[in-house]
């Protein structure tokens, strides 16, 4: 697995001080992405799993971890270990995805890994950026198609439960 870039602080990427790790590979192709170079699986650095940790354990003000990409639920196993351990110190994990939520249970129903992941997810920012719905200056998300969703309360609920509309 590779990574195109990680931020150590930002503000804009979820809710409160954040670090972001944006992973290389997207099958989804949307069209006006950003960040078309994340696209190719073989952008950028290896991960190296140590590395991401030690630097947010540097921060003593972080709220969480926010993973982005490309896509990130390509690699629910690679990450699952920094995830629980990130969570393991108190913070949250917020993750963008191409994917819908429904799409991403329906997965989950056949691999252990996505499903073991989704556990840890916090909130998901899920869907395509979809071009003839962007939303300019809309906070976390890029068009009104996806959705900023509670992923503990949605499981429970096998339905999808906003954190923020
Ligand atoms: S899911 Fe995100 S990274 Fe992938 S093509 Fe769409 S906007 Fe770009």
């Amino acid at each position: 697995m590779k990574i195109g870039g990680f931020y150590s602080d930002s503000i804009s990427n979820g809710v409160g001080w954040r670090a972001v790790l944006f992973v290389s590979g997207c099958p989804h192709h949307c069209l006006g992405c950003h960040n078309q170079e994340s696209w190719d699986k073989d952008y950028g650095e290896p991960y190296v799993e140590d590395d991401i940790y030690n630097q947010m354990m540097e921060n003593p003000f972080l709220d969480g971890l926010t993973l982005s990409g490309g896509e990130p639920f390509l690699y629910c196993q690679e990450l699952f270990s920094l995830v629980k351990r990130v969570k393991a110190t108190g913070l949250n994990i917020w993750s963008y995805t191409g994917f819908t939520f429904e799409e991403l249970l329906r997965w989950a129903e056949r691999n252990a890994d996505v499903q073991q992941f989704l556990q840890e997810v916090d909130v998901l920012v899920d869907g395509k950026f979809l071009i003839e719905k962007m939303i300019p200056k809309k906070r976390f998300r890029g068009s009104s198609n996806q959705r900023i969703i509670d992923v503990q309360a949605s499981l429970k609920k096998q339905e999808v439960v906003l954190y923020m509309a």
